[in-house]
């Protein structure tokens, strides 16, 4: 196997897309080029909303979208970001591009809630210990949510 095929084959994300690591509230949206789930961290009541969203193809990042990646991209994180505000009643949301951890391109998109004190604005907007958190079972009744409205334009 070369390096990039044991790389594609060891990618936490690559093993999510093909359904061999399975997330709670699965793909809210996902084609051929971009896929785009929930976070869940460990042991934790997650920080509901908190969005990732990939290109299907295992490229490390911005530099290497092509500009069809980088427009479904951008319209994904747009249209995630529409929804969180309407469905789950977010005041602002943040998009990033962050760790080297894992070489496969995606970007965070998380909403900030109201009444976050400004302390929390911003990378650590998640680290509020009253904004919203929730167990499985509520992270998949948001991406059900989520997915309804992206199909509809409508909560
Ligand atoms: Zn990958």
């Amino acid at each position: 196997m070369s390096t990039d095929e044991q790389q594609k084959a060891d990618c936490f994300i690559c093993r999510k897309h093909r359904g061999e690591i399975i997330i709670p509230g699965g793909a809210i949206y996902e084609d051929d080029i971009v896929y785009a789930g929930h976070l869940r961290t460990g042991a934790h009541p997650t920080y509901l909303g908190y969005l990732m969203a990939e290109t299907k193809r295992h490229t490390p990042g911005l530099a290497e979208l092509t500009d069809q990646e980088a427009q479904a991209l951008g319209l994904l994180v747009t249209r995630l970001s529409r929804a969180l505000k309407a469905c789950e009643g977010a005041e602002h949301i943040y998009s990033f591009v962050l760790g080297p951890d894992v070489p496969h391109m995606h970007i965070h998109v998380v909403p900030r809630y109201p009444g976050a004190p400004r302390e929390y604005w911003g990378t650590r907007v998640d680290e509020w210990p009253d904004a919203p958190h929730g167990d499985a079972q509520e992270i998949i009744a948001l991406c059900e949510r989520l997915r309804k409205y992206l199909q509809k334009e409508a909560c």
